[in-house]
């Protein structure tokens, strides 16, 4: 996939100019909405294993904070760029504005591949990703969580440096960090849990029975994980799932026709979701291209990996029988392949609706954080369904309401709710 063809900011960018014309939205907000208020790039040096000094590049872009403090992933990826940070930071000051969450959009990143690091040269890389930002981020600024390739590790040693710095605890500084060190029940199922409780409720609005339904899945990380985990407990079955080969550097896809057993494929699977694909045909896994997932012959698919992987070249060949995609990834979809989806009447839940559930259950872990007292997992997982189904009706009901997609409703509640935060303070 060449990265260049689609850039996410373009498509972030094309977004949001849409549904600020919908809105007539004035010069003044649209030049305030469509770039990030601050950006940040630095270099973080690294003294190796090897005893070399090696140098990342780390970003943290701040999109808006007009409706509370930055919020958002920090991503490590050997292809990060700039602008996919950009594009992420502006996703996520819609989606906590979608989720109606007090907190703003920020988006931060290290160009690196852990699969290639030790853990002590990733301990590096966090601890530096700090250091170099320190001054601009923090509970009441800028509060960073988990995304592609980072996990709860990550986020505490990030703690621990910030916290080492100031010498205070700051356990409301990032989330994401593990239960029994100030991390909340629920949040590594929250996103994968979440995207399924959109996806119920979509359903309940097509009358299908989720038990009667089979899906796709792209990707095997932390959302996908428990997508999958959640939609089997509704009663659907999986058939494919596609994830990146780390020695063949290209991606496949698992079949089996009768369903995929979650538990086998995780025992057969590395922390940052890759499929030993040898151990998958031994257990009867049809081992196909990884592009197939999204050909396959189901009624749902879920994209929950990177960015752009529905686009111009291949959406023609998605099966006739899919009648919903949930984005579990931020960005999965292009500017043209939205325009044929929509042409096929395929009903979509867009990025920040379907994957919203994560920086939801972050937003329970500040709170709980900051109260120092933590609820039972029950609890976070009511709260949680909650947030997510109130969201997806306010976006199905503002879509009816005023006959636009779901994608075009949720951006443009998103930036309606931004645009009034702004307008209020006096910055527009
Ligand atoms: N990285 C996740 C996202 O894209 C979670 C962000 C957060 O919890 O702050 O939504």
């Amino acid at each position: 996939m060449n990265r260049s063809v689609y850039n996410p900011f373009q498509t972030a960018q094309a977004q949001f100019d849409h549904a600020a014309d919908l809105l007539e939205l004035d010069q003044g907000a649209r030049d305030l909405l469509r770039n990030p208020m601050k950006e940040f790039h630095f270099s973080i040096p690294v003294r190796m294993d090897n005893g070399r000094i090696k140098v990342f590049r780390g970003f943290r872009v701040q999109h808006n904070h007009a409706r509370g403090p930055a919020k958002g992933g920090i991503r490590f990826h050997p292809q990060e760029t700039i602008d996919t940070v950009r594009a992420l930071s502006m996703w996520m000051t819609w989606k906590t504005a979608v989720a109606d969450l007090p907190l703003g959009g920020g988006k931060g990143g290290v160009v690196c591949d852990p699969h290639n690091l030790s853990p002590r040269e990733q301990e590096q890389i966090c601890r530096g990703w700090v250091r170099q930002v320190l001054k601009n981020v923090g509970p009441y600024s800028d509060i960073p969580a988990p995304d592609i390739m980072t996990n709860t590790q990550h986020m505490l040693w990030m703690l621990d440096e910030y916290e080492a710095i100031q010498g205070e605890h700051f356990p409301g500084f990032i989330t994401g960090k593990p239960v029994g060190m100030g991390g909340s029940q629920g949040r590594t199922e929250a996103t994968g849990y979440g995207v399924m409780i959109a996806v119920r409720e979509a359903l309940k609005e097509l009358s299908v029975n989720p038990e009667n339904t089979t899906a796709s899945v792209q990707g095997f990380g932390n959302v996908s994980r428990y997508a999958i985990e959640l939609f089997q407990q509704m009663g659907g079955t999986v058939t494919c799932v596609s994830c990146w080969d780390q020695i063949d550097q290209t991606s496949y896809a698992f079949r089996k026709k009768d369903g995929i057993n979650l538990d086998e494929l995780l025992s057969i699977a590395d922390p940052f979701g890759g499929i030993i694909k040898e151990k998958a045909a031994d257990l009867n896994y049809e081992v196909l291209p990884g592009s197939t997932w999204m050909e396959q012959e189901v009624d749902i698919l879920v994209p929950a990996a990177l960015e752009n992987q529905l686009n111009a070249d291949n959406i023609k060949n998605i099966n006739s029988r899919v009648k919903l995609i949930a984005e579990g990834a931020n960005g999965p979809t292009t500017p043209d392949a939205d325009q044929f989806i929509n042409k096929k009447n395929i009903f979509l839940i867009p990025d920040l609706l379907a994957n919203a559930g994560g920086v939801t259950v972050s937003y329970f872990e500040q709170v709980q954080s900051n109260m120092n007292y933590f609820w039972e997992k029950e609890e976070v997982l009511g709260k949680l369904d909650v947030k997510m189904t109130s969201a997806f009706i306010a976006v199905s009901d503002f879509a009816k309401a005023n006959k636009l997609n779901m994608r075009e409703a949720a951006n443009v509640i998103a930036v309606s709710r931004t645009a009034d935060a702004c307008r209020n303070r006096g910055w527009i």
